[in-house]
């Protein structure tokens, strides 16, 4: 019997492999074939690795030696371009490292490799992660997996638009300010920013290193959930990584259950129908018991702007090492300092140029203490105003996004606007907390919306309980 991809879970996935009706190879062989049928349209995989049919054909031995099944046994996953595998190209969606093979793998993947899953391919992604639809890439857009006329969201919109198109089963995105949870909410999929410090970053190519975490998506929030447990736990190679807490509460019953809605939260700029997608959700929350209780968060506003300085500031540290000489691709000058500038200058895009300039202004003597100072001052305070609502309430509920998936070309000229996509996902990555975004159901033209839910640091099982919860209203 043929595998229906397009309803397949983790769960459902494990279930065949128990009752013998499928190999790994046959699940491998099947996504194989639909990347090459839709990845030309799409360009969701930048490259497909030969090797996933040999490692599934390890994992069928393994399974038929009578070895028990690893938690992710034979899951077929996409991976977004600046997590390295080694041995393979990792480009972070950037000319500057379109040759670079990556000597090492990442830690998540190490971790992935282990509990059975396989990596199917490298995806496209904003160049070095800064963008909000994957426009960014130097290797072309990628295209929404149902309206090819949209973007997927961004950065990491080549593994949502791969999931989204059953191009892969679950996939690993980086969320430096929303860049798996806007994705992820555009292409209808669960997407998880975990805590800071819960996931360990050794191996992935650094954005803005005070808010980069890798976070997985899927179709369900148990397959969110299953990778997540794999790739949790600190790690010897990061040091902001921390032993997991394992201590937990019990949701309580539904009628307890507080969820905090920001006052003022819907502005400007915020769609109609995503007002009223998140309305009837609150709606629909209230009418299952739960208490949809109005908080203050004063700070949230300024979280966009203390961003797109916090952000910058770091990416310019973090890309200075891309110089040609330590990093990257060279290009020839006829001195040391025409060097540099050609090979910055040519190798990284406008968008991450732009980064860099504001990074560095802001850094500069003089403007230190006018934004770089008061932008971090602005981020303490976020964090306590979300520390005083976790007292009232048991999360934060948010659209995900102002918009649903919009289309391709309609920002890329206007950075503020495309900038502003990440409203409600960016206060999660400032206050370091662990984030969630849901479907929501889909508009009249069939776009998906998302529910986005946040919670007190290291409560992903409470995200995982209500966004399981949040499916069945
Ligand atoms: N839109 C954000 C930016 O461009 C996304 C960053 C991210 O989460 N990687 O900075």
């Amino acid at each position: 019997m043929p595998i229906d991809l397009q309803t397949l879970t983790i769960a459902s996935w494990r279930a065949q492999l128990v009752a013998k009706t499928a190999r790994v190879v046959d699940l491998v062989e099947a996504y194989q074939t639909e990347i090459v049928r839709r990845n030309g349209e799409l360009n969701a995989y930048l490259e497909v690795f030969d090797q996933a049919k040999q490692i599934a054909e390890q994992s069928d031995q393994w399974l038929e030696k009578g070895n028990p099944l690893r938690p992710l046994e034979g899951v077929p996953l996409a991976v977004k371009d600046n997590i390295l595998i080694a041995g393979e190209i990792c480009s972070a969606g950037s000319k500057m490292l379109a040759t670079y093979r990556a000597t090492y793998s990442a830690t998540v993947i190490k971790r992935l490799a282990q509990a059975g899953a396989i990596m199917l391919g490298r995806t496209n992604m904003d160049e070095f992660a800064m963008g909000s639809s994957t426009e960014n890439s130097a290797f072309g857009p990628t295209h929404h997996p149902t309206d090819p006329t949209r973007v997927p969201g961004g950065s990491s919109g080549g593994t949502a638009s791969a999931v989204g198109a059953n191009l892969a089963l679950a996939g690993l995105g980086s969320d430096t300010a929303g860049s798996v949870r806007q994705p992820a909410s555009f292409c209808g999929l669960v997407g998880l920013k975990p805590t800071y410090g819960a996931v360990s970053r050794s191996g992935l190519i650094a954005m803005a290193s005070s808010l980069d975490q890798i976070g997985p998506m899927a179709k369900t929030v148990a397959d969110v959930e299953a990778i997540f447990s794999v790739i949790v736990g600190r790690d010897p190679l990061d040091s902001t990584t921390v032993e997991y807490p394992k201590v937990k509460n019990i949701l309580p019953a539904i009628k307890n259950i507080r969820l905090g809605v920001p006052e003022g939260l819907i502005g400007d700029g915020v769609s109609e129908a995503v007002k009223n997608n998140f309305t009837a959700a609150l709606d629909r929350w209230r009418l299952a018991g739960a208490k949809i209780v109005p908080i203050t968060l004063p700070r949230l506003a300024d979280a966009l702007a203390a961003y797109y300085i916090i952000s910058p500031a770091e990416v310019s540290s973090n890309l200075a090492r891309f110089d040609g000489m330590r990093y990257g691709d060279r290009v020839a000058g006829a001195t040391l300092r025409e060097e540099y500038e050609k090979t910055r200058g040519q190798k990284f895009g406008r968008e991450v140029r732009r980064r860099i300039m504001l990074g560095t202004y802001v850094l500069s003597a003089g403007y230190y203490d006018a934004y770089y100072r008061r932008a971090l001052a602005t981020r303490d305070l976020l964090i306590t105003d979300f520390a005083t609502a976790f007292r009232q309430v048991d999360a934060v509920v948010m659209p995900t996004t102002p918009t649903t998936a919009f289309a391709l070309g309609e920002k890329v000229t206007d950075p503020l606007q495309m900038y502003l996509a990440d409203v409600f996902t960016v206060p999660a990555n400032i206050a370091g907390l662990p984030a969630l975004s849901v479907p929501n159901g889909v508009d009249q033209t069939g776009l998906p919306f998302g529910f986005q839910l946040v919670a007190p640091s290291f409560r992903e099982d409470l995200l995982f309980q209500l966004g399981k919860q949040h499916a069945n209203l």
